[in-house]
C-alpha cells in the first residue's frame, strides 16, 4: 500500500503548444488541488517555437505550483519526458500530454490505483477509430512486430499517459541508453502494472508534432533498441541457404554423372547471384543499422540541454 497524501509531480512535455497550454496548465491545476496537499507541474518545453515559454514562464508568476524547463533546442518528446523525469521531487509523477489529448478525469482513477498498491499505472486507449487507416494499420503491424521480436512485452495502444512511483522513476533514471524508446523502457523496468482504458479526446488546438517520417522513426528506434533478432537472424538464413545451395550442389554433380554435361543455367545462375546479393545487402544493412546504434550510445552525448530553468527553488539561477 502507498501512502494516503503523496507528493504528485506531473510532467508535461510541450512543443509549440502556446495556443493552448495556459487553458490546459490552468485545468490540470483545478484537478491536481482537491487530490494533493502537495504538488507540482513541471512543463518541459521541448524547444518550441511559438510562445510557450513566455506563456509558461508568466503562469509560473501566477502563485501555482508550476515550473518551467526549457530545452536548448527540440530534443523530441522521449528526451523531453527524460528531462522532466530528471526533475521531479514528488512520491509520484503523472505524465500528460498538454493537447488535452489525455483526459484530466482520469487522473483520479490512476492515484486510486497506486494507492492499491500499483507502481506504474498506464491509460491505453480504447479505440483508435480516430485515426487514418494507415496510422491504424501501422500500430498494429508495430506492436505485433515488436512483440513477436522483442522479450518485453509492451502493451498494444498505452501511450505515456501514466503514472509512475517513485520506485520507477529510479529505475528509468538509472537506464542510461541514449535511444530513449520509453514504451519499451516502462515496460522493461518491469513492477506491479495495471492499465486503465480511456478514450483519446480530439486535440484542443494546434496539431500533432507526429507524422508518419517520426512514428516510422520512433518505431525503428524501439525494434533496434529493445531486439536483437534482426542482428542475429541472419546466421539462421545463412545456414538454410548454405544448406539449400549443398543440397543443389549435390542434385548437379548426380544430374551431371548421369545426363552429362548441360551447358544452359544462365537464368539460375543470374537469379541466385542476384538473390544472394540482395540478402547480403540486407543483413549488412541491418548491421549497419545496429551499428549506428551502437556509434550513438558510445558517444555519450547528453540525452537533452536545459537552458533554462525557471520555478526551481535550488537550481533556479535566473
Ligand atoms: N512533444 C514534445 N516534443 C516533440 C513533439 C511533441 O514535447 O518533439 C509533446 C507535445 O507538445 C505533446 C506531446 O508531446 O504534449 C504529444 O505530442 P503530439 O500531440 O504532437 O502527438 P500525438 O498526440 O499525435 O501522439
Ligand atoms: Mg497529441
Amino acid at each position: 500500500m502507498h501512502s494516503a497524501n503523496p507528493h504528485i509531480s506531473c510532467v508535461v512535455p510541450a512543443y509549440n503548444e502556446g495556443e493552448g497550454i495556459r487553458d490546459f496548465l490552468l485545468a490540470l491545476w483545478a484537478t491536481l488541488q482537491p487530490l494533493a496537499s502537495r504538488c507540482e507541474i513541471i512543463v518541459v518545453n521541448d524547444g518550441s517555437r511559438d510562445n510557450t515559454a513566455s506563456v509558461v514562464a508568466d503562469l509560473c508568476q501566477s502563485g501555482m505550483p508550476l515550473r518551467l524547463i526549457n530545452l536548448s533546442r527540440n530534443f523530441g518528446k522521449e528526451a523531453a519526458l527524460t528531462a522532466g523525469l530528471d526533475h521531479v521531487s514528488g512520491d509520484l509523477v503523472i505524465l500528460i500530454d498538454a493537447d488535452f489529448q489525455h483526459p484530466l478525469a482520469l487522473i483520479p482513477a490512476f492515484l486510486a490505483r497506486w494507492r492499491e498498491g500499483y507502481d506504474m499505472v498506464y491509460g491505453v486507449r480504447q479505440s483508435r477509430a480516430d485515426e487514418s487507416r494507415l496510422k491504424r494499420t501501422g500500430a498494429f503491424a508495430f506492436y505485433g512486430l515488436m512483440n513477436w521480436l522483442s522479450s518485453v512485452n509492451i502493451p498494444a495502444d498505452a501511450g505515456d499517459f501514466r503514472l509512475l512511483d517513485r520506485k520507477v522513476i529510479d529505475s528509468l533514471q538509472s537506464m542510461p541508453e541514449r535511444a530513449r524508446f520509453m514504451k519499451g523502457m516502462y515496460a522493461w523496468v518491469g513492477y506491479r502494472s495495471i492499465a486503465v482504458p480511456f478514450d483519446v479526446q480530439t486535440r484542443n488546438s494546434g496539431q500533432s508534432a507526429f507524422n508518419i517520417r517520426a512514428l516510422l522513426q520512433l518505431a525503428q528506434t524501439g525494434i533496434l533498441s529493445f531486439s536483437d533478432i534482426p542482428l542475429r537472424v541472419w546466421s539462421v538464413v545463412g545456414f538454410f541457404i548454405s544448406a539449400l545451395s549443398l543440397a543443389y550442389a549435390a542434385w548437379i554433380i548426380i544430374d551431371t554423372l548421369r545426363f552429362g554435361v548441360e551447358i544452359p543455367g544462365w537464368a539460375t545462375l543470374a537469379a541466385a547471384l542476384m538473390f544472394l546479393g540482395g540478402v547480403q545487402l540486407i543483413s549488412i544493412g541491418v548491421l549497419g543499422e545496429y551499428l549506428a546504434g551502437v556509434f550513438h550510445e558510445v558517444k555519450r552525448r547528453p540525452i537533452y540541454l536545459v537552458s533554462e530553468r525557471i520555478g526551481f527553488e535550488e537550481t533556479d539561477e535566473t
